[in-house]
């Protein structure tokens, strides 16, 4: 039995992110929750940390600083390559995502301005640098298998693979 959040806790939340400026980014709210393994970093740190000790009902707000999100914007990941490289792209507009597959696997790509040719791109998640507000409700907490505390990640009821 499982009463809080603590390492290897199965954990259902719903949430909603919003930036300062109080837009909604991100919301589980409507839909399924999100389902992580508390501990391996399934989750931005910052809000593990707020996650930790909490039991099914609770709700809380949190403000996470960049640094325990998504790091800050890294500047050497901001490119200006020609327009020819977006074969077969007919129209190419800032804040378009295109999916790469660079040296550590997929990386997306946003359009960050376009001048005639020039086509500045930003390979920083699309949260880099900014400070996340998240409203959280916990749904339900329970123990991991052992088979997922080996895999490192939650599976479903018939979810028994091997890697
Ligand atoms: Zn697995």
């Amino acid at each position: 039995m499982t009463d809080s959040i603590d390492k290897h806790s199965v954990v259902e939340i719903h949430y909603t992110l919003k930036n300062t400026e109080g837009e909604v980014m991100d919301s589980s709210s409507g839909g399924a929750p999100l389902t992580y393994l508390h501990g391996t970093h399934g989750l931005i740190p910052g809000l593990e940390n707020e996650l930790k000790g909490k039991k099914v009902g609770d709700t809380f707000n949190a403000v996470i600083p960049p640094e325990l999100a998504y790091g800050e914007a890294d500047e050497a990941l901001v490119h200006t390559i020609d327009k020819s490289m977006f074969r077969g792209v007919e129209t190419i507009e800032p804040g378009m995502v295109f999916t790469a597959q660079g040296e550590n696997g997929q990386q997306h790509i946003r359009v960050k301005a376009v001048d005639g040719d020039k086509i500045t791109i930003d390979g920083n998640h699309e949260m880099a640098g900014k400070t996340l507000h998240f409203d959280v409700e916990v749904v339900s907490i329970r123990a991991a298998s052992p088979e997922e505390i080996e895999h490192g990640h939650v599976h479903g009821p018939d979810d028994h693979h091997d890697h």
